[in-house]
């Protein structure tokens, strides 16, 4: 039901909003003093699920009020796809146009709140962060800028989705800002290594999918029973330091160049919601081994986007990008990454890795967009950028739409302030 276009809601929604009636996206928000509490979002509002619980409408669903009003999404995620699937149905059932449950007396119960009054909070209680390598473009660009133009990806790179462990405790919400890194550099020229502020800070346009339900150590996920251990998706955006990145690991850089700082957007899109934009992936040849086959559509026809803001402009669209480029899909990530009896939390994050599409203008970083900075990528206030400059601001967004409707992530914003 939740996935029927035509139904409206009797709440007024712009056409162009992210957040339909079809959306329904999950997050953590306050108000003024007020404990957090798990907010969806609609048009330019939040429902307050807390109200709702607390006033008897969610009775039916058997679910503890209380679960309603925490710091993180991680205990209702860990209630079961079933369980919140069937809370996203009854929210919808509330603000579909013939529903008068709530209608008249919403605004005195204060059930809604303006997006731009709600604080939003960080949505998961990121346990454990694992970044992907997934989209064969970029592996392609990477290969052939830092290694071999006739060879660029690795052996193993069509057998298996390469990944690498990241760091949780630095992964910010939207609005955020991050200081420009300082590490250990070593240009081509230089005689030894220095130290000093990155001086190749650069974005990667990434998405990130939460699991909700635990496997178990020693157990393995197959690409069959991937989706009832993610529960949603958000942007990402994997800042890296170049520099640091290829003195310290070339071309995946898993330590200093990335864990200063990952930034997502507030709201979980549910799977639920992006069940209308499934689409094929890929042909992968060589065929892939029996644990990573799969059957079915399971990449995601979703736009995605990156802005850059200077200091005193306007933003620039410097990427138009489609998550459904990548090569390797989410359910053989988590079969992949699981079949060695890795273990799965609830609230665990995993990015796809830079997306980038095929052409130039749909390159999903810096480093690939101004080709190692051999061609700069011009602003519109006549700036030109090789990489992010202190006080930009870089914004990602994401959206798919259907029958005019649109069910989008919102965005993830983030400025670069100096080294400190
Ligand atoms: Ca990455």
């Amino acid at each position: 039901m939740t996935t029927d276009f035509s139904k409206k809601s009797w709440l007024s929604i712009a056409a162009d909003s992210d957040f339909s009636l079809q959306n329904l996206p999950f997050g953590i928000f306050k108000t003024g003093d007020k404990k957090p509490r798990i907010g969806v979002a609609i048009g330019d509002q939040v429902i307050d699920t807390w109200q709702l619980a607390k006033r008897g409408y969610l009775d039916e669903l058997d679910i503890p009020k209380s679960i309603f009003r925490k710091k993180y999404l991680n205990q209702f995620m860990a209630l079961g796809k079933e369980k919140t699937s069937a809370v996203r149905a009854r929210i919808f059932q509330l603000f579909e146009e013939g529903n008068r449950e709530i209608r008249e007396n919403a605004d005195q119960d204060k059930l809604l709140v303006a997006m731009e009054d709600a604080e939003m909070m960080m949505p998961v209680k990121v346990g454990d962060y694992t970044d992907f390598y997934s989209s064969i473009e970029h592996a392609t660009n990477v290969g052939t800028m830092f290694r071999d133009p006739n060879n660029a990806l690795l052996p193993n790179w069509r057998h298996l989705p390469v990944g690498y462990h990241g760091r949780a405790s630095s992964i910010v919400l939207s609005g955020t800002p991050l200081h420009r890194p300082k590490g250990q550099t070593k240009g081509p020229d230089d005689e030894a290594p220095k130290y000093g502020p990155s001086q190749r800070v650069d974005f990667e346009l990434e998405m990130a999918f939460v699991t909700c339900k635990e496997n178990g150590l020693g157990n393995q996920i197959s690409t069959e029973q991937a989706e009832e251990y993610i529960f949603g998706f958000c942007l990402f955006n994997d800042w890296s330091a170049r520099d640091i990145q290829t003195w310290e690991y070339v071309p995946l850089g898993p330590f200093l160049a990335k864990n200063f700082g990952s930034s997502i957007s507030p709201w979980i899109v549910t799977i639920d919601a992006l069940e209308a934009f499934r689409c094929a992936g890929p042909d992968q040849q060589p065929a892939v081994l029996d644990y990573l086959q799969y059957e079915g559509n399971k990449n995601y026809d979703i736009n995605l986007s990156v802005a850059i803001m200077p200091e005193a402009g306007e933003e620039t669209v410097v990427c138009n990008s489609n998550f459904k480029h990548m090569y390797w899909n989410v359910n053989q990530q988590l079969a992949h990454h699981t079949v060695n009896g890795c273990n799965i939390s609830v609230g665990d994050m995993y990015a796809s890795g830079t997306i980038s599409g095929p052409t130039e203008d749909s390159y999903g970083s810096m480093l690939e967009l101004a080709w190692k900075g051999t061609k700069p990528v011009k602003l519109a206030n006549g700036e030109e950028r090789k990489f992010i400059q202190d006080n930009d601001t870089v914004v990602m967004n994401g959206s798919a739409e259907k029958e005019g409707v649109r069910v989008g992530f919102g965005e993830v914003r983030t400025k670069l302030l100096p080294a400190k």
